[in-house]
């Protein structure tokens, strides 16, 4: 193994990221050479005394701060915000004129060809009359 190739292997080791076949190979490597065995130990009382080091706190505006720097999302606009409904309103509308205007043809079509027969059409022009007027008879 490369010293390079060990170095990194010691970083692995010291982040618990490296498999155990090359934590063998890194040993074997350390056994033989002095130079990589002094970057391990090095390494590992660097990384104790930072585990040792206290939690810096910060200070309590740093998060304010932080937040009001934030780039801002530029505002959408209430026109823009509503477009889509905008016009899922209007194709309901549309949608809703057309099939009156459907019903409405079919509607007359159909009382038209009733006025033949006096007695059927007087049930089905019921919408015609008040309440009053069909109670009267
Ligand atoms: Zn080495």
């Amino acid at each position: 193994m490369r010293c390079k190739t060990a170095e990194r292997y010691i970083s692995l080791k010291l982040d618990g990221e490296l498999c155990p076949r090359r934590q063998k190979a890194l040993h074997r490597h350390l056994q033989t050479c002095s130079f990589c065995a002094r970057i391990q130990s090095f390494n590992l009382a660097m990384q104790t005394r930072l585990q040792e080091l206290p939690q810096a706190e910060f200070p309590q505006w740093l998060h304010h701060r932080i937040l009001s720097n934030l780039p801002r999302q530029k505002k959408q606009s209430w026109a823009g915000k509503h477009a889509l409904s905008y016009a899922t309103a209007s194709l309901a509308i549309i949608f809703s004129l057309l099939a009156g205007t459907l019903v409405g043809i079919k509607g007359y079509e159909s009382s038209e060809s009733y006025t033949q027969s006096e007695t059927e059409y007087s049930y089905l022009s019921f919408g015609e009359q008040s309440l009053m007027e069909v109670y009267d008879d």
